[in-house]
């Protein structure tokens, strides 16, 4: 407890006298780091945050400024900012789970901007006070610098202090797939180095669609690290002037570097919308792969279960009659033992083909086990039902089933039926109820369509 205390006040001593040196003279660091770095640490070591943890920061602050000959004052004003900004920052990022912390939800950037927005506005308060006792200016103006200058800093630090893990490079890696690698993080060199040399209005934006391109190509911690690399190169580069945006640039120079730039943060979203197409088709594609059978392309168990949880609240809702049957081919075993598990499959992709026509469009029927189907009639009495079933069966004990390279097998299957007559019934029960009809269909001969809770063999006047 007492160590890690102390290591945090000598970090943010550390990253202080970074700051100050690099503080444009007598003004606010453009690059200050103490306060994310602060922040990021209290957050990943719990045991930095202490009141030791804080005290021992709140003198490597102090110490800091001292050192680097400020007086007693605005060291401590400097100080009371960046406390007042860290701390606010932590009590909000605290009610946010630890998942979002680390960037791992799709929330967790909206959460994070709000922390640090949070913090960079308490900051900017303590600024409003400073900036006429310390450097002669507005206190609207102090605000609005101070906020800004926080929130920047914490927008290019704080995340990957957030993320940083130890990152293995890939190995056996093909020269294509280097190269396809390596394409983003050169484009990102080459839009960086075009932004200094054309400098003007525009010169910002350049690096966005190849920050873009990185974020799609590479890890999110690879992503993270070069964003921050930019944010600090462009915080830099902003308080030396390398844009030229202060002095000199001229007309023409500013139109083409802002037509430039308008047009790469044009490139950006167009970029992200056909990266965000292609997932959303693979995203698709297994999504059916998960839901559906590949032997008979219906739904699986799975599936067929919450399509029919959908529809029997669907037929509650409305009053509506609905109906589920069970379906067993008979005497499938023996399919496969004369003809071979290969041909036992195209039976029961036949098969699969057989009784989906025998439907309507708004029934659905899934493959529920090896030879066994499951279909949920809606809007259907169990005299309506049972004419479907009989209909199947029908269409199985008149027709014969031809595998390809074979001749005709004789085919037939039992059905269970099972109904609710105003839509109220649980549709698991339901099933159940279908599968016991279905086992007494089997003993009775195969061949039939039995109902449940009725004499075997009922049919209807
Ligand atoms: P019953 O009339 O009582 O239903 O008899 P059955 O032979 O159809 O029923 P049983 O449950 O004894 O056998 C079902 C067989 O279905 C056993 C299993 O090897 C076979 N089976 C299950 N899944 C598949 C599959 O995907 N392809 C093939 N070819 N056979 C399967
Ligand atoms: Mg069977
Ligand atoms: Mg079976």
């Amino acid at each position: 407890m007492i160590q890690s205390a102390f290591l945090l006040g000598i970090v943010i001593f550390g990253t202080c006298l970074f700051g100050i040196y690099t503080r444009p003279l007598d003004f606010l660091a453009n690059v200050w780091p103490a306060n994310a770095v602060m922040l990021g640490l209290l957050l990943r070591f719990p045991t930095t945050a202490t009141p030791l943890g804080w005290i021992a920061a709140t003198a490597g602050f102090i110490l800091a400024d001292l050192m680097t000959g400020s007086p007693w004052g605005k060291a401590l004003i400097l100080t009371g900012a960046n406390l007042a900004g860290i701390g606010g920052a932590y009590a909000v990022l605290r009610l946010y789970s630890r998942e979002a912390i680390r960037l791992q939800t799709p929330e967790s950037v909206p959460q994070l901007v709000s922390a640090i927005g949070f913090g960079a506005c308490l900051a900017g308060f303590v600024g409003a006070v400073a900036n006429p006792v310390l450097f002669g200016g507005s206190a609207v103006g102090g605000w609005a610098f101070w906020f800004v200058t926080e929130f920047a800093n914490y927008v290019a630090i704080l995340p990957v202090i957030l993320t940083i893990r130890l990152f293995s490079f890939p190995q056996g890696i093909s020269l294509k797939r280097l190269a396809y690698l390596a394409l983003p993080l050169l484009a990102l060199l080459f839009s960086c180095f075009a932004s200094f040399e054309i400098g003007g209005p525009g010169a910002l934006a350049f690096p966005v669609p190849a920050l873009l391109w990185a974020a799609i190509v590479y890890p999110r911690f690879v992503t993270i690290l070069l964003t921050s690399a930019f944010s600090f190169w462009s915080l830099i580069a902003l308080s030396a002037d390398l844009f030229n945006y202060m002095a000199g640039a001229s007309a023409e120079n500013a139109l083409i570097s802002m037509r430039l730039g308008v047009s790469l943060i044009t490139l950006a979203p167009l970029m992200l919308a056909s990266a965000m197409a292609k997932q959303k088709d693979l995203i698709a594609q297994l999504s059916h792969l998960a839901r559906h059978d590949p032997l008979s392309c219906l739904l699986n168990r799975r599936a067929f279960g919450e399509e029919a949880q959908k529809l029997a609240r669907y037929c509650a809702k409305q009053s509506h009659p609905y109906s589920a049957l069970m379906l067993d081919i008979d005497h499938f075993k023996s399919i496969n033992d004369r003809f071979g598990h290969a041909t036992g499959d195209q039976v029961i992709s036949i098969a699969a083909e057989k009784i989906s026509s025998c439907l309507r469009s708004a029934d659905i029927i899934g493959r529920v086990g090896g030879e066994e189907f499951a279909i949920l009639l809606p809007k259907c009495t169990r005299e309506q039902a049972l004419e479907i079933a009989e209909r199947i069966r029908r269409a199985f004990a008149q027709a014969q089933v031809t595998p390809d390279n074979r001749a005709p097998i004789s085919v037939t299957v039992s059905v269970g039926l099972a109904a609710s007559h105003d839509g109220s019934a649980d549709v698991e029960a339901l099933m159940e109820e279908a599968d016991k009809a279905l086992y007494r269909a089997k003993h009775l001969g195969r061949n039939r369509s039995e109902i449940h809770d009725q004499t075997p063999g009922w049919r209807p006047a």
